[in-house]
This record gives structure tokens, C-alpha cells and sequence, in this order.
């Protein structure tokens, strides 16, 4: 039936491909068109939409002739006579009841929210049915099928694909729309976009084929690991990515070169309470040598918790500012940019610097306003306060975003817009593998710290059951002796602010009966005047036991807080234990970690416990956390631009290595498109796949 109402419709050929990129509409049978609207949210607007649309499994369904065992829970096909059918006396939620036979055996037919007169009009006593449906076994180990449907011509034993579905569409529905799609496709001449080598390489079929094999499935392997078919789709995906952002790159905006003398920066780095690291050094060595270049600068500093990027990025805005230009500092929590604030007025003393979060209101906002206009105001520290509308610089020249993963692309994008294409520097402390890295912005640069200052002694981490909490009070006792200082991190009760916010008041006043005055509390409930004020009588050492919710997770630094407690660390993960870890061995001080966790925690837990013991590196534990929990912290990662494909899912780990691999040949592939402007080539490729790619959307960081 189908190919009657395309051929009507489709019997040109030569058409050009990007045809197919027209309404889904086309390839909906007259009967399903009232649904259209259901298919549009379910699939997309488009032909390529339902080309792309992927079956998350398959099904094999068995044409039988006879009831046995062997069938129970599989999709079958059989003939069923209809020897009695029960129709429940009231209107009640119960089935309509139906007892057949087929060969010599019984079986029950139960038809759940079916409307009796429907059914009637099917089914009658003695007729003879062939009906598809899943075989089951009742409780009283009779044959059973629950909603079978009657099974129609076209419907034969073989395997079917099981696609995601919602909003009332049917699987029966998916199949006559890609099916249509697929012929649709074909009445096109499709030439062979990839190159020789990479087929070879890769065994890949034809674009069409390709398609048509994952939709209409000879064999169960729908896995992107095992099927060479869906393989090929997903490295046309990533492809046309790679693709676009690399056109992107050529088409990058010019900026203004940052070039001036270093001299100033010298003398300044001779002030410095310590020696800068290598590493920290290469830093902005590399930073500077990218702001001299009239493209705009897009480097990620990746480095551990602690290692030091702070001063890296102070060193980068003087040197932005010897020359004239204005600099914005982005960062996620308020408490983290009043840290930063202090920090760079403490470093750069004579440089007029604001601080912007919620809090700056009324004259004080417009007053900084004000100066970001006029040039006299040099930096902006500040929070989601920065996206304002009304804020406007004279010439910003600099944004650096920290802890760039808790920001997404448009959030940073609308503060980018602010300046004549400014450089942009983001910091994290969560390592994000190379192949992410690429698969959002192509190979954007990095530069890394990889050695801690120097004299900086590993954290000490230990574990111990919660039940010999009151062994940690000497402890405690011990180091407030020593003038060092303690954060104790009360549990994160998934959903439940309020219920982390209650065992940080349970805590604090357990602790105030040993440490008195010493001790306060910090959670997300406090207005952001009162935080601070805490924080800072923490850090000015007023107070030495900060009891806390996992507000103090990100950039706080107080360099002689020696210990951390982690109560019912099990209830973290491990990127977030870190994270916390990463609050202390902030100065050639010994520090420690205590984790603390229910004895009756999950043997995963006990592992990640075990992990934190051994290891201090935040690459290796980054690494397992993708080990056990496929993206991990990763997810933060996709939030802030790792893109949704549609035709494979990053997550999956036993397909990551495959995507990997594919990242980084595609990468290289379009690279060599590009330079050798072969672009032309793959036109049909990336209007499948990027429809709404156009040539000048170029700030994807
Ligand atoms: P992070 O990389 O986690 O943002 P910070 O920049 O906050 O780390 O630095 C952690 C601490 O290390 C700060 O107190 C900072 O002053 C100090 N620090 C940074 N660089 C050095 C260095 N080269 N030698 C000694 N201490 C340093
Ligand atoms: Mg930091």
C-alpha cells in the first residue's frame, strides 16, 4: 500500500538530496494524518528526521502453529479459534475474557480497556483468527496473550525493531513512516560521501543501505558495537560535526591582537608570595601568546583542584589591562566570586576592580554599570548577574569562566556578546577526555597544570564507619590546637534540600557541645549576607569547625583548613568527593580527609571509598568514575554543550571506545576537507545531518 501513495507522489528522479529534507507529512499514510502532530513531537518535522530516528532494540516474532513452551515471552503469530468469549456483566475495569484453542490446545485471551462492541466486531465464536502478541503462562499455567492484535497481510514472522515511543504513537506507525522514508531516500541518487580508505577501514555499507538495514533488521545486533550499519550512520554524524566546526574555525572573526609589553607582568611576578610552578608558567606563557593573535582566543585551563589556576588567571587580566582592555571574571556561586574579588584586590592593589552578583543592587549596581561603560572600572568579577542586559562594557578584551562546566554555551555566549569578540579563557578542574573536548568544539586548545605548587604533601585520606564518629572529637581537638582549621561536609539527601540543611543543624549542635563558639554552620538556606559573614569569620580564623551542606564544594580556599570531614561519604560521587577533598592541602600543611559511611552502604559505595583512600589524582578518578558510571561527571559536561546525537548516545560505555576512535578520524578528515576546500563534497551530508548549520554561527565555546 505504501509504495502506492509514494509512487504517486515520487516517481522523479535526479532530484536533488536535500530534498529530503522536507515535511514528515509525506510520509504519513492518509490514515494516520490526524496524528501527524503526535509524530512531529515524537520524531521531528522532517523525512530526515524519521531517517535518523534509531530503534533502541529489536524484537523477533515467530509465526507458530502449534502452543509449546519453548515460546513463553517471545512475539508470536498464531491462528486461534475462538471457542468463548465473557464479557464482564457491569461496566467494570475488568478484561473482556475470550477462550480459544489452537491445534488441540487452550488458550485465554485477555483484552484489557477495549470497548466491547469493538471487539464484537472482530471477534465472534468459532471464527478463526491469526493474532500477533506475546505468549504468556497464567497463574494457573495456562497459554495466555493479554491485547493481542490481529495480525493483518504484511505481518510476518521475522525481527522487528522496538523503537522509543510516546504521545500515542505505535510502533506499527514508526514502521510505515521510516519504511516510507526509506523509499523516499531512494528515489535519490545519493553519491558516496566518505572517502575510499574509511569504508575500507571501517567496512561500511552505503549511506542507503546502511539506513535500510538498521530499519528493516536482518539480525538482533542493534548495538552500536556490533552493527557495522548503525556504525556507519553514527561517523556520518560525528563527521558533519567535525565539519562544521572546523568551517566555523575558518570563518572565525577577527579580534583585536592583545599585543603589548610584558614587563610590568615580570616585575609583578617578582612579587609574588612564592615561585610559580612550570606548569603554571607554560600557562600563561601559551594564554599570552594566544591573545596576541588577532583571532579570538579559546583555551581551556585544565587543572586539578588546588594546583593553582587562580593566579594563572590573574596573571592573564594584567596583562589585558597593561594594554587597556577590560576583563570579566564569570564564576558560578556568589561565595566563589567574593573569594576571587578579595584575592584580586589583595594581588592587584592599584586596579579598579567590582564585584556584581544578585546582591549589588540600587545605586551600588548602577555605579559599577557605570564604570564598565566608562572604562574606569577594569574588571568585573562576578555571577549570573554578568548576563544582564544592561551591562556594557567599553572594551572588554578578556572573559575568563570558571568552573566552566556549571555555565551552558548561550550563558556564556551572552557574555561574550558584550565585547568585539574578546578572548575567552575557561577554567576546570574536572579533566574532560580529549574526545569530548573535540566532539564539542573541535581540538580547542588546552593548556594544563600538571604539577601541584611545590612542597604541597598529598591529602592523607582515610575511611571510618559512622558508628566511631566520637573518635574524630581528640582528633579534631588536636589539629584546632595546631591553629589549623576543619570543614565537616554534612550528606547530600538526593531531592532533599531541607533534609541536608536539617542534618547540618543535627551536626552543629553535636559539635558545639565539645567546640562551643569554635563552631558554625553554613547551608544553602542562609541568605548570601549571612554566608558570607560565616565564611569569613571561618577564614579569618574567628571560628576553626565550619559544619557545612556541599555549598563549600566549589573554588573556596582557605589554605590552613587541614581537615575535611565527609559524613555518609557514600552518598557522593566520586568527581563530588574530590571536588570536596580538593578544600584542603591548599598550602605546604599536612591535610587530611575523613570519610565517614554507613556500614550497610552498597559494595559500589565501598569501592568509591576505597578509590579516594588510594588515590589523589583527579585524572584517575575521573577515570573510574566513567568506569562506573559511564559519563559521569560528564554529565555536567553535556549540560554545558556536549551535543544530544541522534543516532548514538556518548553515555553508553560499551560504546565509547568505538565513538572515541571515530571522533578523533573524523576530526582529522575534516580537517583536511576544509584546507583542501572539498567542503562541496559533503554538502549532502552535513544537510542531513546539520540542517540548521549555516556558514557564519561560529562562537560555539
Ligand atoms: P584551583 O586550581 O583549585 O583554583 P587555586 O588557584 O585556588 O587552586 O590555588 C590554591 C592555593 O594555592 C591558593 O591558596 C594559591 O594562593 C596557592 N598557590 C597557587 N600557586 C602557587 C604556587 N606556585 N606556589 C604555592 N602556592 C600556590
Ligand atoms: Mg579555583
Amino acid at each position: 500500500m505504501s509504495h502506492q501513495v509514494l509512487q504517486t507522489n515520487y516517481n522523479n528522479t535526479n532530484r536533488n538530496i536535500t530534498d529530503i529534507y522536507q515535511d514528515i507529512g509525506v510520509c504519513v499514510k492518509p490514515y494516520y494524518k490526524p496524528r501527524l502532530k503526535l509524530f512531529r513531537s515524537l520524531i521531528g518535522n522532517t523525512v530526515t528526521d524519521a531517517l535518523l530516528y534509531m530503534p533502541t532494540s529489536t524484537t523477533e516474532v515467530f509465526k507458530i502453529n502449534e502452543l509449546s513452551h519453548e515460546y513463553i515471552n517471545q512475539q508470536v503469530i498464531v491462528t486461534v479459534t475462538i471457542d468463548n468469549i465473557e464479557l464482564p456483566k457491569y461496566s467494570s475495569n475488568k478484561p473482556i475474557l475470550m477462550l480459544g484453542h489452537i491445534c488441540e490446545k487452550a488458550i485465554e485471551l485477555l483484552f484489557f480497556n477495549y470497548k466491547p462492541s469493538y471487539l464484537k466486531g472482530i471477534f465472534y465464536i468459532g471464527c478463526k483468527l491469526q493474532l500477533i502478541g506475546q505468549l504468556t503462562k497464567s497463574n494457573f499455567g495456562n497459554y495466555q496473550m493479554i491485547n493481542p492484535k490481529k495480525a493483518n497481510f504484511k505481518t510476518n514472522a521475522g525481527i522487528y525493531n522496538i523503537y522509543p515511543l510516546k504521545n500515542g504513537v505505535t510502533q506499527d506507525c514508526i514502521y510505515s513512516i521510516t519504511e516510507n522514508a526509506l523509499e523516499i531516500l531512494n528515489s535519490y541518487d545519493i553519491k558516496e560521501w566518505l572517502p575510499e580508505y574509511i569504508i575500507n577501514k571501517y567496512n561500511f555499507y552505503s549511506f542507503y543501505k546502511s539506513l535500510v538495514e538498521i530499519h528493516k533488521p536482518n539480525t538482533n545486533n542493534i548495538s552500536l558495537i556490533n552493527n557495522t550499519y548503525r556504525r556507519r550512520i553514527c561517523f556520518d554524524e560525528i563527521l558533519a560535526e567535525q565539519i562544521a566546526i572546523q568551517i566555523n574555525k575558518t570563518q572565525e572573526s577577527k579580534c583585536n591582537g592583545i599585543n603589548g609589553s610584558i614587563t610590568l607582568l615580570k616585575d609583578f611576578i617578582k612579587t609574588l608570595p612564592f615561585e610559580l610552578t612550570n606548569s603554571q608558567v607554560n600557562a600563561i606563557n601559551e594564554i599570552i601568546n594566544d591573545m596576541k593573535k588577532n583571532v579570538p582566543m579559546k583555551r581551556l585551563l585544565q587543572g586539578d583542584v588546588g594546583s593553582g589556576k587562580t593566579i594563572v588567571a590573574i596573571l592573564a587580566m594584567l596583562y589585558v589591562i597593561n594594554n587597556g582592555y577590560q576583563c570579566a571574571l564569570l564564576v558560578p556561586t556568589e561565595m566563589l566570586a567574593r573569594q576571587h574579588y578579595n584575592n584580586i584586590i589583595n594581588y592587584l592593589n592599584n586596579i579598579s576592580v567590582e564585584i556584581l552578583t544578585a546582591n549589588e543592587k540600587g545605586k551600588v549596581r548602577t555605579r559599577i554599570l557605570r564604570g564598565l561603560k566608562d572604562n574606569t572600572v577594569k574588571i568585573v568579577v562576578g555571577t549570573h548577574a554578568l548576563f544582564n542586559n544592561k551591562l556594557e562594557f567599553n572594551n572588554l578584551g578578556l572573559v575568563i569562566v570558571d568552573e566552566q562546566h556549571r555555565f551552558g554555551v548561550n550563558q556564556r555566549l551572552s557574555l561574550i556578546n558584550k565585547g568585539n569578540n574578546p578572548h575567552i579563557l575557561s577554567m576546570t578542574a574536572t579533566p574532560i577526555p580529549r574526545t569530548i573536548i573535540m566532539s564539542m568544539h573541535g581540538d580547542i586548545d588546552v593548556s594544563s597544570i600538571e604539577s601541584k605548587p611545590i612542597g604541597r604533601r598529598d591529602i592523607i585520606t582515610t575511611s571510618l564507619s559512622l558508628d566511631k564518629i566520637n573518635e574524630l572529637i581528640s582528633a579534631i581537638r588536636r589539629i584546632l590546637e595546631k591553629g589549623e582549621k576543619v570543614y565537616w561536609v554534612c550528606p547530600l539527601i538526593e531531592d532533599s534540600e531541607k533534609l541536608d540543611y536539617t542534618c547540618v543543624i543535627e551536626r552543629h549542635a553535636f559539635l558545639k557541645q565539645y567546640f562551643g563558639n569554635d563552631v558554625e554552620m553554613l547551608h544553602g538556606k542562609m541568605n548570601a549576607s549571612e554566608k558570607q559573614q560565616i565564611f569569613n569569620k571561618f577564614n579569618s580564623n574567628n571560628i576553626n569547625v565550619l559544619v557545612s551542606t556541599t555549598v563549600i564544594e566549589v573554588g573556596i580556599d582557605v589554605p590552613n583548613a587541614t581537615v575535611i570531614i565527609i559524613e555518609n561519604a557514600e552518598r557522593f560521587g566520586l568527581a563530588q568527593l574530590h571536588q570536596l577533598r580538593g578544600r584542603v592541602g591548599r598550602s605546604s600543611l599536612q591535610s587530611y580527609c575523613i570519610l565517614l559511611y554507613d556500614k550497610h552502604c552498597s559494595n559500589i559505595a565501598r569501592q568509591r571509598i576505597k578509590i579516594m583512600c588510594h588515590t589523589n589524582s583527579g585524572f584517575k578518578i575521573a577515570e573510574y568514575d566513567l568506569k562506573f558510571r559511564g559519563g559521569g561527571e560528564i554529565n555536567g559536561i553535556k549540560q554545558s554543550g556536549m551535543k544530544k546525537y541522534k543516532t548514538f548516545d556518548y553515555n553508553n560505555i560499551e560504546d565509547q571506545n568505538i565513538i572515541n576512535e571515530y571522533i578523533i578520524e573524523a576530526n582529522k578528515l575534516a580537517k583536511s576537507i576544509v584546507k583542501l576546500n572539498s567542503i562541496a563534497l559533503y554538502s549532502d551530508c552535513l544537510k542531513i545531518f546539520k540542517p540548521n548549520f549555516s556558514l557564519n554561527i561560529n562562537k560555539s565555546f
